[in-house]
């Protein structure tokens, strides 16, 4: 332990161990706390040393998170304790991880600060799905939206979703009625292919498939559930089945 400790922000991929880069697992090994949300597997914990305290600050049901200042706080006082503070994340940092806050946190605190990129769940997903999110035929563009955030009806999304794009919604499932209706207002037609990506690069991944409008009524027949991501584009209609995966993801 150095007299001044240290916070690295890791990106933990998207679920499945394996995908944990060799940067990461190092990262991970020479911990003396471990700061992690809810999307981070108990085999990825499983991986940090066995005297590193362990700390969640994952969402519940009845209680909100932590809020992220408080989160910050408290990184920020281990690693002055002398830790290596490891702020351990689902998918990358840095896509809507709240890893830039972290960062500009451990800057105003003068504690030093690296981040370890992970695998962002939509390339997971993508891979496990054999749903190229990049096409020659079918997709040149890929944008990725958050579909719970501030002011949801407010962000204009106009043109990101097309021919030729492939969009990549997060966070929507519980907003998969207000995007559907969003994205058609803006022009898009209601036969535009979707792909829902569940749990995607765990044993249970699931795909699902319908056309935009009737994304919500997927969102119910099917009982999904968070984590899950959107795919909105022609490549959704690419890939593997549900079935099919069971091969793939171990
Ligand atoms: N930093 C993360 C995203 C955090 S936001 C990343 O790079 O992936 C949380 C959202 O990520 C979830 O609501 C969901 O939309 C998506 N997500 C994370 N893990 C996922 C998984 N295994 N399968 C499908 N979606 C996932």
């Amino acid at each position: 332990m150095t007299d001044s400790g240290e916070i690295i922000l890791v990106g933990a991929g998207p679920g499945d161990p394996d995908l944990l880069t060799v940067r990461a697992l190092r990262a991970l090994e020479r911990a003396d706390v471990v700061v992690h949300d809810g999307l981070v597997s108990a085999e990825i914990l499983d991986l940090a040393p066995g005297g590193a305290r362990m700390i969640s600050v994952a969402k519940r049901r009845a209680r909100h998170t932590l809020p992220q200042e408080q989160i910050g706080e408290l990184l920020v006082r281990e690693a002055r304790a002398g830790h290596i503070v490891i702020r351990l994340k689902g998918g990358d940092p840095f896509i809507f991880g709240r890893g830039g806050e972290e960062v500009e946190d451990a800057h105003r605190a003068g504690i030093p600060v690296t981040v370890v990129p992970g695998i962002s769940s939509a390339l997971g997903a993508a891979a496990a799905a054999a749903m190229p999110l990049t096409h020659r035929d079918h997709a040149s563009t890929v944008t990725f939206v958050a579909g719970q955030c501030r002011g949801l009806s407010d962000q204009n999304w106009a043109g990101l979703a097309g021919k030729g794009r492939t969009l990549v919604i997060f966070m929507g499932v519980a907003t998969s009625a207000a995007i559907a209706e969003k994205l058609m207002d803006d022009g898009l037609s209601p036969a535009t292919p979707i792909a829902i990506l569940e749990r995607a690069t765990l044993p249970d991944m699931r795909v699902l498939r319908a056309m935009l409008a009737d994304l919500p009524g997927l969102v119910e027949r099917e009982n999904v559930e968070s984590p899950a991501l959107i795919v909105v584009g022609d490549v959704a209609r690419l890939g593997v089945r549900t079935a099919q995966l069971l091969e793939t993801v171990s």
